[in-house]
């Protein structure tokens, strides 16, 4: 996920944020102990001391590609990692309580200060070896100025020949990127059903 990385993760390595997570039993506090599960077909975190099973599952990663009446899309450039310094979506983890466009779009003005309206899902990508899977809707802008929030150094609009395609963040940024393209960057509101 991060450029420049030289250890590629297998998909079935637990992700760097699973392994922080999961250091203490919930049930009883004990240190929980990664290996074999009777019955289970992958390792799991357990607990030797209650016998506590930590299941976990991939988090979802929703964002927005904001694109202005002009057809151009707007990115931000990452200033934190993973990813820092290459251009990526608007986006961050689904929060508890929130649809998966009120996050997008709640991600996108945190770090754009564009108020945006989700029209539509460009594509929904699976990273299993960063143990995520990634939402990205196509949105409408409605509101504000680009501005980059705390977790980016820039924002910046893009016609589809700008992209700056040798400094993406991430291959999910990418694969968003040319599935807009694939269909045609219309301006948000000239979609047809
Ligand atoms: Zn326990």
């Amino acid at each position: 996920m991060t450029r420049g990385s030289g250890h590629q993760p297998h998909r079935h390595d637990r992700p760097t944020w699973a392994a922080a997570l999961q250091q203490h039993c919930s049930n009883c506090g004990g240190r929980l102990v990664v290996g074999p599960v009777p019955g289970d077909d992958r390792d799991r975190a357990r607990c030797p001391t209650c016998g506590h099973i930590a299941y976990l599952n991939p988090r979802l990663v929703v964002g927005t590609l904001p694109v202005d009446e002009a057809g151009r899309v707007h990115l931000i450039r990452r200033a934190i990692e993973p990813g820092y310094g290459g251009w990526s979506y608007p986006g961050g983890f689904l929060e508890i309580g929130e649809t998966a466009e009120e996050g997008a779009a709640r991600e996108t003005l945190e770090e754009t200060s564009l108020r945006v309206e989700p029209t539509g899902l460009v594509g929904f990508y699976s990273r299993p070896e960063a143990g995520v899977v990634v939402a990205i809707y196509l949105a409408r802008i409605v509101g504000g100025e680009p501005v980059p929030g705390a977790e980016a150094l820039e924002v910046r609009a893009f016609t589809p020949d700008e992209i700056p395609w040798p400094d993406i963040a991430f291959r999910t940024t990418e694969w968003a990127l040319r599935d807009w393209l694939a269909r045609g960057p219309r301006p948000v509101g000239a979609e047809t059903p």
